[in-house]
């Protein structure tokens, strides 16, 4: 299993999820952070660190979101930055 970024991520993206995440499972684009299916081990540490409760295990995703799955995979796997520090936020 893996855990998703979804929708309240998008133009916010906090950044707290990845400075806590022990494997470095989070990739930026220009609007929100997405998880790397291959990295994440479900250790479940970044769920209370987001402040819009944007991340859910797989089994878990909200149906309006289930798109976010393979959103974060495609794009984890398009060579988008490794991020595992807190930068400003976009909101
Ligand atoms: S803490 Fe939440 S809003 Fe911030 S980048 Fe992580 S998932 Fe997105
Ligand atoms: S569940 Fe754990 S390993 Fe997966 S992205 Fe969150 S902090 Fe990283």
């Amino acid at each position: 299993m893996t855990y998703v970024v979804t929708e309240p991520c998008v133009k916010c993206r906090y950044t707290d999820c990845a400075a806590v995440c022990p494997v470095e499972a989070f990739h930026l684009d220009d609007e929100m952070l997405v998880i790397n299916p291959d990295t994440c081990i479900d250790c479940d540490a970044c769920v209370p660190e987001c402040p819009v409760e944007a991340i859910y295990p797989e089994d878990k995703v909200p149906a309006q979101w289930q798109y976010y799955t393979e959103l974060n995979a495609e794009k984890a796997a398009s060579g988008l930055p490794i991020i595992s520090e807190k930068i400003d936020a976009l909101c």
